[in-house]
């Protein structure tokens, strides 16, 4: 089946080198896009400054370019693109849809203990600034509602929003803009219409919909892959001391990715040259032979 409106992407953070679930990741994008005769365009998401590593970009690229794994188009880094995060902001602001927050971090994490897995905003800041206090930050004021959506792996999911989200950060207190944010305006300007990533974007898709329903923006099919790892349960990152994927047996680590991916792998498969190889896993990519898991180890 091809489908020439088919528009995918992958979007790293130059965090560090490719490791074997970001690898994945540029696989299952790249494959699902290409098997639909649709583009693939890379992003860079380079919108924390303090949390690059010096060259790391260049070095994805090269990576990436190593693999066979070429994407269309120019590269976008995020941080040429303030200007249009700035826009949405302002339009949402004009929309009565945001509200400056004065609080801190240690201020929302006392009242909501350290517990919980995922820190909701109390609202303190929802109906003003509370006397005495300056905006640090900038929050979307969330919908009374539920947000739902069918991923193409994991299946229905949906977020009761004031519940599960609360009101979410779309400026931060160091003055960039969220990374919510910045993702729902370059799928939009884009054009890009479905999403392949990790599970570790999972809890961020609700809010990321909630951000386009808000800015008028269509959303896109979702598909979220299987999280790679570590033997001890953590997701690989640079935190984790992931190993950086190498080039020097492309094919042999493809096949890996490949088999992480529930795809049908022939023993011939390892002897391709790499041409080769990506013309056969384009044509016998199965979406729907991908784990329904949130999680697979490295082996
Ligand atoms: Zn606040």
């Amino acid at each position: 089946m091809t489908d020439a409106a088919y528009r995918g992407r992958f979007a790293p953070s130059p965090s560090g080198p490719l490791h074997f679930g970001s690898l994945l990741a540029a696989v299952g994008s790249f494959l699902d896009a290409r098997s639909r005769g649709g583009e693939w365009l890379l992003r860079m998401e380079d919108l924390d400054p303090p949390r690059e590593v010096p060259g790391a970009a260049d070095n994805i690229l090269h990576t990436l370019e190593a693999f066979g794994l070429y994407w269309d188009g120019e590269v976008t880094y995020q941080s040429h693109r303030h200007a249009l995060y700035r826009e949405a902001l302002d339009r949402l602001e004009q929309m009565g849809q945001t509200y400056p927050c004065g609080c801190t971090r240690r201020e929302i994490r006392a009242h909501v203990g350290s517990d919980g897995a995922k820190r909701i905003y109390p609202g303190t800041c929802r109906d003003g600034l509370p006397p005495g206090r300056t905006a640090r930050s900038v929050r979307l004021r969330v919908p009374d509602i539920e947000i739902s959506f069918d991923d193409r792996v994991q299946g229905a999911i949906s977020e009761w929003l004031p519940e599960q989200s609360g009101d979410f950060i779309l400026l931060r207190a160091d003055g960039l803009f969220a990374y919510q944010l910045a993702v729902v305006v370059d799928d939009a300007d884009q054009g890009i219409t479905d999403i392949v990533r990790g599970t570790d974007l999972l809890d961020s898709t609700c809010q990321q919909i909630t951000l386009q329903q808000a800015l008028g923006h269509s959303t896109p099919r979702y598909l979220h892959l299987p999280m790679v790892v570590n033997e001890r349960g953590q997701k690989l990152s640079k935190q984790t001391h992931a190993r950086a994927v190498t080039t020097d047996h492309a094919v042999a680590t493809l096949c890996s990715v490949l088999r992480a991916l529930g795809q049908p792998l022939t023993d011939e498969a390892a002897d391709c040259n790499l041409a080769d190889f990506w013309e056969r896993a384009v044509n016998s990519w199965q979406a729907e032979q991908i784990p329904r898991a949130q999680m697979i180890t490295e082996r």
